[in-house]
């Protein structure tokens, strides 16, 4: 038997002004990787390729390893770019006897709001009885289509996302008996009126702590498998928002039964999926305050709604202007998208003094309010190829690439300014920029929940500031134009038997 693995994942920001072309899923190279190379570069790391390649080599099938094309989330992904990738997985599908992909379940596209529901339908109408296997984000906006055209689909369990292999593992698991003729999947999807925010969706949290773990159990008793997913609500498309997907071995009943279970939970807890955020002066008194506070590490200040990772720029300059402002010292900030400046930088050298228009740089027009550049003048600490080895669990054993990198010292401010677009949930993105984070006052991140992954167990304090930026979790900030309505909290739907009646339109 032979078996394609392939990957097609990008989480798309509709609201994202950042360019998402071929070169974005390229990694820095000319084109995503393909064959031989995709397969060593992915074998033994926990990623959800990781997952798929271990699984099969394990089966002893042959295995025939197509595109691995993941790029940043960013916004809409250009047609030719769409097209390519598409076609890259058609003709894979009609070389082999199945199918693995590793998808994310949020992209939409210049013309198609649902990217991996047309993938999917695609290789369906081009090989009608091939067996396809997904493993999916849980920021997936899960479709009608996608579940119509897969036999299998998987979901993480945490987020931060740290079993991604393991999702896949558990999805190939079941596959692979389905191809044995061990069992029979059935998969029931549904999806519910609420668009959870990003910043109240950790697995460290209650509800979604909560509803993980009631998936798990399942999985443990009569289910195959069973995904939660919050969903993401950037994507402004109609299926945006928490589903489920439950597969039990050949029983229908049980898989929609199980799968209200979980929808009427996340529902009734609906309010506790609300974020509120400070405003951002109140936010820098606590952290200026929380240094005083008992325990060791640095206090992370997080300016979350520029998060590169949910389609952020990383080039919004006013939490880091409220930093300066407030006078505070000891900061290392990751990170700023600003090639410009990393070359200026780096015809300046290391040791001399430059002035720069920091940030602020790309226009967001799904926004009234605009961030714009902080003119620096400082010292260049230090220039990098911005590479280093991932550490900690999503990219552990792959090579991170933020271009080429520059730290630029200004006071007591060292601010790292990179040209790839990278989250930092790694403390080595520090390290390998000559910065050492534990032993900071002060971490300004960029991020939006992932750093927990890295840095939770080094700070001392987290304060969550809220700036500018297209993933903010100020919903009055966006304008919705696809997402169906009414839904929860742009409107308020009501009861839960509501949430049942909408369901049932
Ligand atoms: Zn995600």
């Amino acid at each position: 038997m032979k078996v394609g693995i392939a990957m097609m994942s990008h989480e798309t920001n509709t609201f994202s002004p950042v360019i998402t072309d071929l070169a974005r899923f390229s990694g820095g190279r000319s084109e995503p990787l393909r064959g031989e190379l995709a397969i060593s570069t992915y074998t033994g790391t926990a990623s959800c390729l990781g997952g798929f390649i271990k699984v099969a080599t394990e089966q002893g099938v042959d295995i025939e390893h197509g595109i691995a094309a993941g790029a940043p989330p960013s916004g809409p992904v250009e047609n030719e770019t769409f097209e390519y990738m598409c076609d890259a997985i058609v003709s894979l599908a009609g070389r082999v006897d199945a199918l693995l992909l590793d998808l994310h379940g949020a992209m939409a596209t210049k013309s198609y709001q649902d990217g991996e529901g047309e993938l999917l339908s695609r290789i369906r109408a081009a090989r009608p009885d091939l067996p396809v296997c997904v493993s999916l984000d849980m920021h997936a906006n899960v479709t009608e289509k996608m579940i119509n055209n897969c036999s299998v689909l998987t979901g993480y369990h945490t987020y931060p996302h740290i079993d991604m292999d393991a999702t896949a593992e558990r999805g190939a698991k079941v596959f692979f008996d389905m191809l044995a003729g061990k069992c029979n999947p059935v998969m029931h999807w549904e999806n519910a009126p609420m668009l959870p925010h990003v910043m109240r969706q950790g697995t460290d949290d209650f509800p979604n702590n909560a509803l993980q773990q009631h998936a798990i159990a399942l999985e443990q008793s009569d289910c195959l498998a069973v995904s939660l997913f919050t969903g993401f609500p950037h994507a402004d498309i109609q299926d945006a928002g928490l589903s489920c997907v439950v597969i039990t071995d050949g029983d229908a009943q049980a898989a929609a039964q199980h799968t209200g279970e979980l929808l009427d939970f996340a529902w009734a807890e609906r309010h506790k999926f609300v974020y509120q955020p400070e405003a951002l002066p109140d936010s820098m008194a606590r952290a200026q305050a929380s240094t005083e506070a008992p325990g060791e590490g640095p206090v992370i200040i997080l300016d979350h709604y520029d998060n590169t990772a949910s389609g952020g720029t990383m080039d919004t300059t006013e939490v880091l202007a409220a930093v300066l402002d407030a006078g505070l010292d000891d900061v290392a900030v990751f990170g700023f998208f600003d090639p410009d400046v990393v070359e200026q930088m780096i015809a300046t050298g290391v040791g001399n003094e430059v002035t720069v228009e920091l940030g602020g740089k790309l226009p967001m027009p799904a926004l009234a309010k605009q961030s714009k550049p902080l003119t620096l003048t400082g010292e260049v600490k230090l220039i990098s190829n911005g590479k280093f080895k991932a550490r900690v669990a999503m990219s552990r054993g792959l090579t991170i690439n933020m271009g080429r990198a520059a730290v630029l010292s200004v006071g007591g401010v060292d601010i790292a300014v990179i040209s790839r677009h990278i989250e930092p949930y790694d403390p080595e993105c520090f390290r390998a920029l000559g910065m050492e984070p534990t032993q900071r006052k002060f971490l300004m991140l960029k991020s939006r929940i992932h750093y927990r992954v890295g840095f939770m167990p080094i700070a001392k304090e987290i304060v969550e500031c809220a700036g500018v930026g297209v993933c903010t979790s100020d919903y009055d900030q966006l304008t919705f134009e696809h997402v169906r309505r009414p839904i929860f909290p742009l409107d308020n739907p009501g009861s839960n038997a509501e949430r049942v009646a909408y369901a049932a339109d």
